[in-house]
């Protein structure tokens, strides 16, 4: 496929200001500076060679040969783990990580630049048992660090240490030079890498600041700081409003329900998760929502948010000048890949984030991105695509550190799912669990009535099975999805149009396998 801004990243990237900063601390110890300039590249482009032929080409940066290049540049730059950095400690980060150290590749060699203050943890969580009332025993760390959403090992910061992994907190990166494969963070440390995996993941848009987009009692969700946020003002809210009807205004608004909260949503479309959900299939779910005292308010665009005689938030506008009341605004209007300072890198203009090919490299030889932030190759359906989900954060970053420290060189086939858990709290009447494989195009074919059960099936005009919807299936029966999304077997319409339950239905779908 195209790649986008080669020629720009490959001659652009070098920062003056990262440049500086290095001959700054180069001049503090003219002696270690005289053995830097010699050995600026601690890795050579030769290593990397040999690093792309695979395994071998790994271990042949022996331990001997980090220690030389290292102690040559230990006085000019912060880090001690040099041949692999990862920008980034959320989600894919932790599965990263993970598979370094299956392949024996992260002890003094690893190191991660984080934003946050603790290490990577399954993000879902954080609108999900994140939200749970005090009394109904709320997830909180270290219960979810990566990888325990996928049955693994609990990362914790002592993981980190007993790996031999350097974990930077609180510090973004915020320069970076490809020329002299460095990076500055904000507190002005200096690192180097050899190889740069970019898991910046993305940020929550947000309402600007001139119609109340920051006002106090005003959220927005991404990070645990975020979610420690929310559920203070959770804990003392009356009245919310939610605005976006998409996953994070619907897991939100369900958990509000457990706090037995006053709870609206307000949206711009004509019904909840738009870009997934049928009409017909949202009516079931606003349903439900709605007989849990939730509020809808459908095709509404936010004029602004005001506040009160205390500061705080009291109300949100809309464009039509009607008020709906809210102590507690939570805003999940989307979110944006955070590109930056890898702009240079190459950031693909369509679907945004920063442009890989199928084995997660960028256009500049030894950068990688994976997770959110990677607009990729998406083989099954011929595309670019970015996907903002943790099972792709996942499986792109086994893939991604596989291809680098092996010899694999597979493309990466993806097949999108995507699934979520509302309603769990202890005494919720009834719990959600909804997941979805494949692609939403074509016409389609609804099968239930939700009670649990309900099947939606994607058809292409060729009656090819393209995607696939199940709520409160079986583990047997979900494990059956993503096999049918895969393999997109011609179905018999009538047939399944005729099913008399969802059992029925994908009994029909599977025999068409
Ligand atoms: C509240 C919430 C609920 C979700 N629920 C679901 C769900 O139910 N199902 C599902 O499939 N997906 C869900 N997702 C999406 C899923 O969590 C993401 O797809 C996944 O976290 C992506 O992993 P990532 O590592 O690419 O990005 P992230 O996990 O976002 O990690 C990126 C990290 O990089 C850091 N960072 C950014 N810039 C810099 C920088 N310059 N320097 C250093 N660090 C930086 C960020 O602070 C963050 O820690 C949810 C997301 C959120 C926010």
């Amino acid at each position: 496929y195209k790649r986008r801004l080669w020629g720009e990243a490959m001659t652009s990237v070098f920062s003056l200001e990262v440049a500086l900063a290095l001959r700054r601390k180069a001049a503090q110890m003219a002696s270690a500076a005289a053995a830097a300039a010699a050995g600026m590249g601690c890795y050579s482009q030769t290593s990397w060679a040999l690093r792309r032929l695979g395994a071998g080409g790994g271990a042949l940066a022996s331990a001997a040969t980090r220690r030389r290049n290292c102690s040559v540049a230990a006085a000019v730059f912060d880090n001690q783990n040099r041949e692999y950095v990862i920008v980034g400690g959320g989600n894919a980060a932790g599965y990263a990580a993970r598979t370094f150290v299956e392949h024996g590749m992260a002890d003094g060699r690893l190191c991660i630049v984080s934003k946050e203050a603790v290490p990577p943890y399954e993000r879902p969580a954080l609108t999900k048992g994140y939200l749970f009332p005090p009394e109904k025993k709320p997830a909180r760390l270290p219960g979810f660090h990566t990888c325990v959403g996928s049955g693994g090992q609990r990362q914790t910061a002592e993981w980190y240490k007993e790996n031999g992994i350097e974990v930077l907190y609180e510090d973004p990166v915020e320069a970076f030079d490809g020329k002299t494969q460095t990076l500055k963070t904000s507190s002005g440390k200096i690192l180097k890498y050899g190889s740069l995996i970019i898991s910046t993941g993305c940020a929550a848009a947000r309402l600007p600041e001139k119609i109340g987009g920051d006002l106090p009692g005003v959220h927005y969700i991404r990070d645990v700081a975020d979610a420690d946020s929310l559920v203070s003002s959770l804990g003392k809210a009356k009245k919310i409003v939610v605005i976006g009807g998409g996953y994070i205004g619907m897991e939100v608004a369900a958990a509000a329900c457990g706090w037995n909260l006053d709870t609206t949503i307000i949206f711009p479309e004509d019904h909840i998760m738009p870009r997934l959900f049928t009409p017909s299939l949202a009516k079931k779910y606003e349903e439900l929502y709605e007989q849990n005292g939730v509020k809808f308010v459908k095709g509404a665009l936010i004029d602004k948010l005001d506040a009160g005689s205390d500061g705080r938030v009291s109300s949100a506008i809309l464009k039509d000048g009607s008020v709906v009341e809210a102590d507690t605004v939570i805003v999940g209007i989307g979110a944006k890949p955070s590109v930056s300072p890898f702009e240079a890198v190459g950031v693909n203009i369509e679907v945004g984030g920063i442009e890989v090919d199928s084995m997660f490299r960028t256009s500049i030889p030894s950068i990688f991105a994976i997770g959110d932030v990677a607009a990729f190759p998406l083989k099954m359906y011929d595309r670019i695509a970015r996907v903002e989900h943790v099972d792709h954060a996942r499986k792109s970053a086994q893939h991604c550190i596989e291809t680098l420290l092996t010899s694999q060189a597979k493309a990466y086939d993806y097949l999108p799912y995507f699934y979520s858990r509302v309603f769990e709290y202890e005494g919720s009447s009834r719990k959600i669990w909804w997941q979805f494989y494949g692609d939403n195009v074509g016409e389609t074919i609804e099968v239930g009535n939700f009670d649990p059960k309900i099947a939606t099936f994607w058809i292409d005009s060729d009656s090819r099975l393209k995607g696939v919807f199940l709520e409160s299936g079986t583990p047997e029966e979900f494990s059956l999805l993503p096999k049918l999304a895969r393999s997109q077997p011609i179905v018999d319409k009538a047939k399944l149009k005729s099913a008399t339950s969802v059992e029925d239905a994908l009994e029909i779908a599977r025999s068409s396998l």
